[in-house]
């Protein structure tokens, strides 16, 4: 998907970066899954956010990588059509708002 392919690790490999580390932490190794999820200074924005999402849809929303980045239904199981359109809203939406954050190196 393009509008996650531009990570430190990726600009590195492509001689863009000098160096390969998340822009928000500057420890770890820039990988997506690191820029979108496990960096320690992402991991409370999304918690809010499934937070926010379980008061909207009145249902236990996991806080899982496989939801959240991915959009696997299955962590939600017996959702109406209508209420998982309404999360993925919000989680896709969350996703762009870290995207926009490390593009303009912004606090969340
Ligand atoms: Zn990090």
């Amino acid at each position: 998907m393009c509008l996650y392919s531009h990570t430190p690790t990726r600009l590195h490999c492509m001689k863009l970066m000098a160096d390969y580390l998340c822009w928000k932490c500057k420890i770890e190794a820039g990988t997506f899954l690191h820029c979108f999820w496990e960096c320690s200074l992402i991991a409370p924005f999304w918690k809010k956010v499934v937070t926010l999402l379980k008061g909207w849809s009145g249902l236990e929303v996991p806080l899982t990588p496989e939801l959240c980045l991915l959009g696997d239904r299955s962590h939600i199981p017996r959702i109406h059509n209508n209420i998982f359109t309404v999360v993925m809203v919000g989680l896709v939406t969350a996703s762009r708002i870290i995207l926009r954050s490390y593009q303009g190196l912004r606090e969340l």
